[in-house]
């Protein structure tokens, strides 16, 4: 089984539909939430990831768009997009927001569970070693993916010694790339594959992942893709200047 995972898409389209058009092939997807909020195209980006598959995660800006609270934590520009993002979703959409499970869901048996921000909080950072000690410790599940952080990577854990783990690329910044990580039996991992619309890593390509269980392999990519084009939507739209700015600089 190989699972194609894509998180906080952000309402960016072009960025989802680069990442559609370079993903290898793939049986599942599994989409770690924030599918909405920031980007310009949130009722055209819940089309997409509907037709992609029904293994879904609630992200906070799903919740917050849909009307189901937390915008009032947001900073001043977040909450402008959280409100302008529920203005324009359709009806349809804005109650499919709003019927998304929070995590962590398991979707493919006890081994593996996806949860947006940590398996204890949809709301939690898990951007150090430290943070992410309580939630491998605790873990049922060997495997966890997470997002919210926008930050391609994760930690790992072999019961002695903790680990963090990133991606190394070469190449330029305008290629794609990718970069193999093997899982170790006995091992548990949370992981990250990074933000497909807004990613805050300092890398601007679109980010996604691929989960191969038979060959216990996760494999990270990035994509280039329209960011004129994503930038020029967010600035039509009325959106905050700084939420198409931030975007050239992945962060
Ligand atoms: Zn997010």
């Amino acid at each position: 089984m190989r699972a194609l995972l894509v998180s906080d898409i952000h309402a960016n389209l072009e960025a989802l539909e680069a990442v559609l058009a370079a993903a290898p092939p793939h049986d599942v997807v599994w989409n770690l939430g924030d599918i909405v909020g920031y980007g310009a195209n949130p009722n055209e980006v819940i089309d997409v990831s509907r037709r992609l598959g029904q293994i879904f995660v609630r992200g906070n800006h799903d919740r917050a768009c849909s009307g189901l609270g937390g915008i009032e934590e947001f900073n001043p520009i977040a909450q402008r997009a959280a409100r302008w993002t529920e203005a324009v979703l359709t009806g349809d959409h804005r109650e499919w927001l709003r019927h998304l499970a929070a995590g962590p869901i398991a979707p493919d048996g006890p081994q593996v569970s996806c949860v947006h921000g940590s398996p204890l909080d949809e709301d939690e950072y898990l951007l150090t070693v430290r943070d992410a000690w309580p939630s491998l410790h605790d873990a049922q599940a060997h495997i966890t993916f997470f997002g919210h952080t926008h930050v391609q990577g994760g930690f790992a854990t072999n019961g002695d010694e903790w680990f963090r783990l990133a991606p190394r690329y070469s190449g330029s910044r305008g290629d794609a790339v990718e970069f193999e990580l093997p899982l170790r039996e006995g091992a548990r991992y949370l992981l990250n594959p990074g933000s497909v619309g807004q990613p805050r890593d300092g890398d601007w390509r679109a980010a996604f992942a691929l989960y191969d269980d038979a060959q216990r392999l996760l494999t990270w990519y990035r994509v280039p893709y329209d960011l004129r084009e994503a930038q020029q939507r967010i600035l039509n739209a009325g959106l905050p200047d700084r939420l198409a700015s931030r975007l050239r600089e992945g962060r």
